[in-house]
């Protein structure tokens, strides 16, 4: 099982072959691997992914067809395609936006966002800066920690059987 999925997330990564791998280690600040104009990631985006990704938007609970996905498979950064979460670790959260438990190695970065006058912790991808959500204590075990997605700014690639 572990070699199978480990196959599918090469399979991923080389399909993302595009944007190059070596780089600078991505923080909250600093520069990000895969690094688009503005001009460029509205052609790349539609305009509810972009106001997601590249202007920390929120889309509306329930909104997301992906809060209610349940086949296995690897959820990737819309902006990127860097895969992020692995659906074993989605939970039904209640919130109305796709939740996960814990996100894939080095998947994501976060930082401190105050904007609604009350600390929360975003949550965007270590490759591109995308803003994907928010990161909360109140999540199920074995972390306890609530991944709060939004789904537009997620691609989800359902598992394929081995050898297809
Ligand atoms: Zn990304």
């Amino acid at each position: 099982m572990q070699h199978s999925r480990s196959t599918f997330l090469l399979a991923l990564a080389g399909s993302a072959a595009t944007f190059a791998l070596a780089g600078r280690p991505a923080t909250a600040t600093g520069a990000y691997k895969v690094s688009l104009s503005e001009a460029e990631w509205h052609r790349r985006l539609s305009p509810e992914a972009y106001d997601v990704l590249r202007q920390a938007g929120t889309e509306t609970a329930f909104s997301s067809p992906l809060d209610h996905e349940t086949r296995p498979g690897i959820y990737a950064c819309a902006g990127c395609a860097l895969p992020v979460y692995d659906a074993k670790t989605k939970f039904d959260s209640g919130t109305g936006w796709p939740s996960f438990y814990a996100p894939l190695p080095h998947a994501i970065a976060t930082s401190n966002d105050a904007s609604l006058g009350m600390p929360r912790t975003e949550v965007h991808c270590s490759r591109c800066g995308g803003h994907l959500g928010h990161v909360f204590d109140d999540g199920p075990q074995p972390t306890g920690l609530r991944y709060c997605m939004n789904g537009v700014a997620l691609a989800f690639h359902p598992a394929r059987k081995a050898g297809t």
